[in-house]
């Protein structure tokens, strides 16, 4: 019927659990051929196969391509008229159908309910169940009421499916669903065509240009950024520079939406520029990257968006750029969310995860394994395996920064955001630092041994590992508990040096090394041991920073 060769993973073992009348979770990734799992089922069971997914725009499409496969498939959705809805009906009831999807909403209503008693359901696939889990980013309300099949329907079987993988969310769709007797069947979530790529952000266009003219001359993509906006300027830009791309996000007509996502489905080799609002869902097999302006939110947002790229196995790129800025945003977001503080810690937790991806030295593909509790070996593909990045000892340079906002805040009450206090560092005099006497502070000129990008990328690591924060509307920077460990030389900080980072000579000392008199090798001593000690812990009026064990 279906025309494959064989299948696919644990596709096989899948269909016999469910034709044989057991529940099942299925944790597949994107691609990995899901539908089958319940459509074969259905063919096979007497009575028709109810599909309940969120994807109505795409519900037509499914249901268009089964029928030219040959089989009986229908659906009801707010997009049909009555005419229509009534004929889906009278299929079902008669069992003229083999599969009937149908949005999760319309279930909620008492009309659909009745109907569904009319006739003999074979099961109820549950897709993109990860749409239950609240704390995700896809979350529909509507599909919290899916825990009522089973409770009207006991008899018939259910297979929710989901390309997110994490433990707990599918503990947690198990536990709303009420599928506590399912069999978890879990694929393995590689997708070795993929090729990962994080980049540190600093002209993301442009950056983004150079990737498509070097490497994606005339090929699909999709890329995601945050706001509508944005998408709509990178749109612009990528069609100004020849390269043809659509936009789509939420505050366009329905109409467009719909017109710019068939055109990216149907012609060749257009670029498509969404927030992540595009994509689920999507069937389009020869996407060949996916490219992310913004940071994801999530592990798992990241995966499934990357996730869009290479369905058809050939090479693909998933390209992230990733700067200072991201992290600023995204903790502002979080802290001007909705939602009590447990949802707030969940959000933290999430981009946490999501930012040790972007700053681990491992291979990109091990740590998004193991995310999903999976293993693999290093791929040798990914840009960490490709140009492996150094680690290095920054706890030095962490000091220097928070002492520098830990002055500004104890001896002047200011607080500042980090272009200042890297001005600071740098020693420039700029207006604002002549506004406020900066020059005067201890601290002005003695981060000059880094250069302004490598201070951002060592500001950016301190606020992914939380050793500082933001606050305000104006991102200004303040301490954390756990900068008082790295002042207080409690606590080391291992910063990621970036590849792209032109080497460097050895640095020459702001001045050179002393011989030191037998009188002053003791006061040096000292006033080593107060090495990045706050003055106040020390009950002196001077905080010390060497650099190395140079004067
Ligand atoms: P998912 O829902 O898991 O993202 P789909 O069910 O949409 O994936 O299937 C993805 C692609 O894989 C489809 O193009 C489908 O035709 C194809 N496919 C599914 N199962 C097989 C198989 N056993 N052999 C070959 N192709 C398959
Ligand atoms: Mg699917
Ligand atoms: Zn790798």
């Amino acid at each position: 019927m279906f025309g494959y060769e064989s299948f696919r993973g644990p596709q096989a073992d899948i269909i016999g659990h469910v034709a044989g009348g057991g529940d099942a979770l299925v944790l597949m990734p994107t691609g990995g051929g899901k539908s089958l799992c319940y459509q074969i089922p259905a063919l096979v069971r007497p009575g028709v196969g109810v599909v309940i997914s969120p994807l109505i725009a795409l519900m037509q499409d499914q249901v268009d391509a089964l029928k030219a496969l040959g089989v009986r498939a229908g659906f009801l959705n707010s997009t049909q008229d009555l005419d229509e809805r009534r004929l889906v009906e009278q299929e079902f009831v008669a069992g003229e159908i083999d599969l009937l999807y149908l949005a999760p909403e319309a279930l909620g209503t008492g009309g659909v309910q009745r109907l569904l008693d009319r006739g003999k359901i074979a099961l109820f696939a549950i897709d993109e169940a990860h749409c239950v889990a609240q704390w995700g980013h896809d979350f529909r309300p509507d599909y919290l009421n899916l825990s009522m099949l089973h409770e009207r329907w006991p008899d018939v079987p259910r297979i929710a499916l989901t390309a997110t993988a994490t433990e707990a969310t599918r503990q947690e769709i198990a536990q709303r669903l009420r599928l506590t007797e399912a069999r978890h069947f879990v694929a393995s979530f590689d997708r070795p065509n993929i090729q990962y790529r994080i980049v540190p952000k600093a002209s993301p266009q442009k950056q983004l240009l150079d990737l498509l003219r070097t490497e994606h001359a005339g090929d699909a993509g999709i890329v995601y950024c945050l706001s509508r906006a944005n998408v709509e300027k990178t749109a612009e830009f990528l069609t100004a520079n020849g390269v043809a791309a659509l936009p789509y996000h939420a505050g366009l007509d329905a109409r467009t939406r719909a017109r710019n996502q068939s055109r990216f489905l149907r012609e060749d080799g257009l670029v498509m520029c969404a927030t992540i609002a595009f994509g689920m869902g999507i069937d389009k097999p020869d996407v060949r990257f996916v490219a992310h302006l913004d940071l994801p939110k999530s592990v798992e947002g990241y995966y499934q968006e990357t996730g869009r790229a290479g369905r058809d196995g050939l090479p693909s790129t998933a390209w992230l750029a990733y700067g200072l800025q991201d992290v600023v945003q995204q903790r502002r977001l979080i802290d001007t969310s909705e939602g009590d503080q447990r949802h707030r810690r969940n959000l933290a937790a999430h981009l946490d995860a999501m930012l040790a991806l972007c700053e681990t030295v491992e291979c990109r593909r091990v740590r998004l394994l193991a995310y999903f509790g999976q293993t693999g070996k290093a791929c040798g593909n990914c840009d960490t395996c490709m140009s492996p990045p150094e680690s290095w000892d920054g706890t030095i340079a962490a000091q220097k920064f928070l002492s520098t906002v830990y002055r500004l805040k104890s001896e002047r009450n200011q607080k500042f955001g980090v272009g200042q206090s890297v001005d600071i560092l740098l020693g420039r005099r700029t207006d604002k630092v002549a506004q406020f006497r900066h020059d005067e502070l201890s601290v002005f000129g003695i981060g000059d041994d880094l250069s302004e990008a490598e201070w951002r990328a060592v500001v950016r690591q301190l606020l992914a590992q939380q050793l500082l924060a933001v606050e305000g509307e104006f991102n200004t920077l303040v301490l954390t508990e756990a900068s008082g460990e790295v002042l207080g030389r409690r606590r080391e900080v291992m910063l990621r040096k970036e590849p792209a980072r032109p080497a460097r000579a050895a640095r020459t000392p702001k001045a050179a090394a002393v011989e030191l008199s037998p009188e002053a090798a003791p006061v040096f001593e000292k006033l080593r041991a107060w090495r990045g000690a706050t003055a106040k812990e020390q009950g002196v009026p001077a905080y010390v920073i060497f650099h190395d064990a140079t004067l």
